[in-house]
C-alpha cells in the first residue's frame, strides 16, 4: 500500500512550495474574511467604523482561525514531518496582525504612548535577546546574579524566539559550523540563501536540542514556564501597561506586542542573513560573517552588527571592539559590571585582535586579493 504522506513528502521542494503558498493563501483568505466580518459588525453596532477595536479582533481571530486550525489540519497529513507548521502559522499570522490589523489601529488611534512603549518594549526584549540568550547563556561571555539571569530570559521570552535551550542550541551548531561545515550543520547557514538564512530555516523541522544539555537554575525555569512567560510579558504586560495608564489596551498590545515583535523578529534574522552578506571580513573568515555597518539602522539599540568580530573572538563580551563600533549591549554588561551587577567579563587582549587581523591581511594578500 501506498502511504501518501511519504509520497508527498518524496515530491520535495516544489511540493514544499506549494504548500508554503497555500498556507499563506489560506491566512490571507482569514484575513478577507475577518475584516468583512469586522467591519460589518463595526457598521451595524456604532453606524459607522467607529475605532477599530471589534475589526481588530475579528481579524486576528479568523486570521489564527484558518492559519492554525484549517491548515493545521489539512496539511498534518501532508508535510508535518517536513515542515515546521506551527513555525508558519505563527509568523504568517503575526505578521498580518501586525501589518493590518495593527498599521489600521494605530493610525486610527494615534497615540504616542503606544509608540513609546513600543520602542521601549524593543529595547527592553531585544537586549534580552542579546545580552541574555547569546552573551551570557550562549557564550558565557559574564557572570551575574541568577536573578539578573531571570530578568534577561523574561525580556528574552517576550521576543518570541523559542526557548532559551533551543536557541542556545541552534546558536552553537551555527558557530560550530564556522571551520567545519561537513560535520556540524549550521541551521541558518548563509550558503543556503539569504531568504533562508533570515527566516527561511523556521519553515522547516530542524534538530531538537537534545535532553542531556546541562542548564542553569534559572534557564531550566524559563523553558518550564516559556509558553506563559511569553504570552504574559510578551503581549498580556504592554496591554495591561497601556490600559492602566491610558485606557487604550489594543493599542499597547498592537504596538508594545505584535509590532514590535515583528519588528524585533527582523532585527535578529538580519544578523543570520544581512551580516553573513554584507559588510568587511577583516579577520578573513570562511563563514562569510561581516563587520556590517548597514545593519546600523536596525541595530542601532541592540549592537550586534559587529558579526564578523563576533565570529572570530565568540566569547568576548563585546561585538564591537573599537570606540567608534556601537555596541549597546557592551555598553549594557559594562555599566552593570561598575555597579557589581556582573563580573568576570571575558575581554580579549588587545594584541590578539591585532595578531588576527595581521594574520588575515597576510592570507588576503597571498591569495592576492
Ligand atoms: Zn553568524
Ligand atoms: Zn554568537
Amino acid at each position: 500500500m501506498t502511504n501518501l504522506a511519504t509520497e508527498n513528502i518524496v515530491a520535495g521542494p516544489l511540493r514544499e512550495k506549494i504548500d508554503i503558498i497555500v498556507l499563506c493563501s489560506l491566512h490571507v483568505l482569514g484575513l478577507t474574511i475577518g475584516m468583512a466580518l469586522g467591519l460589518t459588525a463595526e457598521w451595524i453596532l456604532f453606524d459607522g467604523i467607529e475605532g477599530g477595536i471589534i475589526s481588530t479582533a475579528v481579524i486576528t481571530i479568523c486570521s489564527v482561525f484558518f492559519g492554525l486550525i484549517l491548515t493545521t489540519r489539512y496539511y498534518c497529513q501532508f508535510t508535518s514531518q517536513v515542515l515546521e507548521l506551527f513555525n508558519i502559522n505563527l509568523i504568517v499570522a503575526v505578521h498580518l496582525i501586525a501589518i493590518v490589523g495593527g498599521s489600521y489601529y494605530m493610525i486610527a488611534h494615534f497615540a504616542w504612548q503606544n509608540i513609546a512603549l513600543g520602542v521601549a518594549m524593543f529595547i527592553i526584549c531585544g537586549h534580552g535577546i542579546t545580552a541574555g540568550y547569546h552573551r551570557l547563556f550562549t557564550h558565557r561571555s559574564y557572570k551575574t546574579f541568577p536573578w539578573i539571569e531571570k530578568l534577561l530570559l523574561i525580556a528574552a521570552a517576550a521576543s518570541v524566539q523559542g526557548n532559551v535551550k533551543q536557541w542556545l542550541y541552534d546558536h552553537h551548531l551555527h558557530h560550530g559550523s564556522d571551520n567545519r561545515p561537513s560535520v556540524v550543520k549550521d541551521p541558518y547557514d548563509i550558503r543556503r540563501g539569504l531568504l533562508y538564512a533570515h527566516f527561511g530555516w523556521l519553515f522547516w523541522k530542524r534538530k531538537l536540542a537534545p535532553d542531556n544539555i546541562i542548564l542553569s537554575q534559572s534557564a531550566a525555569w524559563q523553558v518550564k514556564y516559556y509558553g506563559w512567560l511569553m504570552i504574559g510579558f510578551g503581549f498580556g504586560l504592554p496591554g495591561l501597561i497601556a490600559w492602566l495608564l491610558w485606557n487604550d489596551p489594543l493599542g499597547g498590545l498592537m504596538a508594545g506586542g505584535f509590532i514590535r515583535v515583528v519588528l524585533e523578529w527582523h532585527a535578529t534574522w538580519c544578523i543570520n542573513s544581512v551580516a553573513h552578506k554584507f559588510g568587511t571580513n577583516p579577520f578573513n573568515r570562511p563563514d562569510q560573517s561581516q563587520n556590517s555597518f548597514i545593519l546600523c539602522i536596525v541595530l542601532l539599540f541592540l549592537g550586534e552588527m559587529w558579526h564578523n568580530n563576533h565570529h572570530e573572538f565568540p566569547p568576548d563580551y563585546r561585538s564591537g571592539f573599537s570606540w567608534w563600533q556601537f555596541d549597546s549591549t557592551k555598553w549594557l554588561i559594562w555599566t552593570m559590571s561598575k555597579f557589581g551587577l556582573t563580573w568576570d567579563l571575558k575581554k580579549t587582549p588587545r594584541w590578539k585582535i591585532k595578531r588576527a587581523l595581521k594574520r588575515a591581511k597576510g592570507q588576503s594578500l597571498s591569495l592576492g586579493c
